[in-house]
C-alpha cells in the first residue's frame, strides 16, 4: 500500500454509519480491523478506510449461551482473558499463543482474523470445531454459524461481522489444537482442531477440523463418523488419523506438497487425539 493513496481515514461511530459510508464508498472504500491484512494487500483504487475499530465492539463477555467477543477485541485481548481461558480447558488460549507474534497480535483483530478467512488461519478451524457463531451487520443483524458463512462466501463484500460466540463449555467437553510450521511465528503447513463430548467413556459427539490443506479450514466429516461412539483407545484414535490422511483433500503450493499434508494432518489429528485422551483419563 502506498499511504499517500488514501485520502479518507473515517471513523463511523454505529455499524449501520460503516455500513453507508462503505456503500457510498463503493470500491474505493474498504473496512478495517487491526489493518494487519489491509496495511499489506491494499489494491491501488481504495482511496477510503473505515475503521471499524471506532465502532466500541472490543469488549469480551461471559453471557448464558457462551462467551463473547466483540469484533474489534485483538487477538491478545482474546488470549488474556478469563472468560475465553475457561473455554474447553484453555485450548482458545493455547492456540492464540500459536497465531503469528506478539506484536500481530497487539494490533490483528477477532473480527478482521475470521473476514479475512485466511486458509491458513489457526483461528477458523478452532474456531469451526467449537461451534462458534459470528453475529454479521449488513443492513440487518444477524447471526449464523460460522461454518455456514464460509460455506456461502470465503470474503466478505459489505458485512459488518460484530461479533463471535463461543457456547458455554460443558462437563465432558474436551479440545485440542495443533499446528505445524516452520518456525514458531511462521504461518501453519497445516493445523489441525478436535473437539470431543465424551459420556461414560464414549465420545458422544466429534468435530474435527484442519486448515493450511492449503484450502480453506473445513470439517472432517468421516473423521469425525469414525469417532462417533468409540472409546478413545490406541486403535480407535490410529483408526481416526488414517482415516484423517485418506479422506483429507489436500494440496501442493510453494509451503508443501499435497502428500507431506497428508502425514501432517495424520500427525495432527493424531496428536490432538491422545492430548483429548490424557485429559479424559486425568
Ligand atoms: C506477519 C503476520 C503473521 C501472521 N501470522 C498468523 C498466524 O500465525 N496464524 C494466523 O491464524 N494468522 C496469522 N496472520 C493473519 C492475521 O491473523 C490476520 O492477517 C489478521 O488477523 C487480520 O486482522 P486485522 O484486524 O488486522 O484485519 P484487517 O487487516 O484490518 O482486515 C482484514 C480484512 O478483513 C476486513 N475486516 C476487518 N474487520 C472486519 C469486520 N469486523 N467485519 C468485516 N470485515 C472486516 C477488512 O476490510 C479486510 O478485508 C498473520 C498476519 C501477519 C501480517
Amino acid at each position: 500500500m502506498s499511504r499517500s493513496q488514501v485520502t479518507n481515514y473515517l471513523r463511523p461511530s454505529t455499524p449501520e454509519e460503516a455500513l453507508s459510508l462503505l456503500r457510498d464508498g463503493g470500491k474505493s472504500a474498504r473496512y478495517v480491523g487491526g489493518g494487519a491484512d489491509v496495511a499489506r494487500t491494499l489494491s491501488s483504487d481504495v482511496t477510503t478506510l473505515i475503521d471499524l475499530c471506532s465502532l466500541n465492539l472490543s469488549s469480551i463477555e461471559e453471557r448464558p449461551d457462551g462467551t463473547v467477543i466483540g469484533a474489534t477485541a485483538t487477538l491478545n485481548d482474546v488470549l488474556e482473558n478469563k472468560s475465553v481461558a475457561k473455554v474447553c480447558g484453555g485450548v482458545i488460549v493455547e492456540m492464540m499463543r500459536k497465531v503469528g507474534s506478539p506484536l500481530l497480535r497487539n494490533i490483528a483483530t477477532i473480527g478482521g482474523t475470521l473476514a479475512s478467512a485466511h486458509s491458513w488461519s489457526d483461528v477458523i478451524p478452532l474456531f469451526l470445531v467449537l461451534d462458534a457463531r459470528v453475529s454479521l451487520y449488513d443492513g440487518e443483524y444477524q447471526t449464523l454459524a460460522l461454518a455456514d458463512l464460509y460455506r456461502s462466501r470465503e470474503e466478505f463484500t459489505d458485512q459488518i461481522l460484530t461479533a463471535v460466540t463461543i457456547p458455554v463449555t460443558v462437563p465432558g467437553d474436551y479440545a485440542a489444537f495443533q499446528k505445524f510450521s516452520r518456525t514458531a511465528y511462521d504461518i501453519a503447513l497445516l493445523n489441525c482442531a478436535c473437539y470431543l463430548h465424551v459420556d461414560g467413556g464414549r465420545c458422544s459427539e466429534g468435530r474435527i477440523a484442519a486448515g493450511g490443506t492449503p484450502h480453506l479450514g473445513v470439517r472432517l466429516p468421516e473423521v469425525e463418523a469414525a469417532l462417533r461412539g468409540e472409546t478413545l483407545s490406541e486403535a480407535s484414535i490410529e483408526n481416526a488419523a488414517h482415516v484423517a490422511r485418506d479422506t483429507t483433500q489436500t494440496a501442493d503450493d510453494r509451503r508443501a506438497s499435497g502428500g507431506y499434508r497428508k502425514d501432517l494432518v495424520y500427525a495432527g489429528v493424531k496428536h490432538c487425539l491422545h492430548e483429548i485422551a490424557g485429559k479424559v483419563k486425568a
